[in-house]
């Protein structure tokens, strides 16, 4: 994947709260295209190794507990600066520290239930990309 690439999830409370449409009309006038979308649910086993790195922190059980508990949104963006620029229009992973405006201050409830997931890296952009996706799946 190029490094003008971005991963996302809608997570299960903005999907509950009716949000998606919401969420993607955001993203979409920041200008990020959508490459590839789907929408699914994670197994006990998928969040234990997408979030892997966290499995040592002691939110980690809530955290898998959440992320498995409804449907989500996953998607691969582009833009130019894709990973950065993501982050920025997400905001805190924290909503209460979440910047005016940002889709984390707008939609999500807490910093366990926090709406979206945006990759942190370039290199984990493309891990988590294709966990979601085959090659077939990315226009
Ligand atoms: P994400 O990886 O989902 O985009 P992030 O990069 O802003 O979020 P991370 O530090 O990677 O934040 O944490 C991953 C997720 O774990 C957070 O989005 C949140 O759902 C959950 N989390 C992080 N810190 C806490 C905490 N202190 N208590 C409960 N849940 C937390
Ligand atoms: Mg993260």
């Amino acid at each position: 994947m190029s490094t003008n690439r971005t991963f996302t999830m809608i997570k299960p409370d903005a999907v509950k709260n009716g949000h998606i449409g919401a969420i993607l009309e955001k993203i979409t006038a920041a200008g990020f295209k959508i490459v590839a979308m789907k929408y699914t649910q994670l197994s006990l086993r998928d969040a234990q190794e997408f979030y892997g790195v966290h499995s040592e922190r002691p939110f980690f059980g809530e955290l898998v507990e959440f992320m498995t508990s409804g449907t989500i949104v996953a998607a691969i963006l582009e833009k130019e600066n894709a990973v950065e620029d993501f982050r920025a229009l997400i905001g805190a992973t924290n909503p209460a520290d979440a910047a005016e405006g940002t889709i984390r201050k707008m939609f999500a409830t807490s910093i366990g239930e926090n709406a979206v997931h945006g990759s942190d890296s370039d290199e984990n952009a493309a891990i988590e990309g294709s966990f979601h996706f085959s090659g077939r799946e990315i226009y």
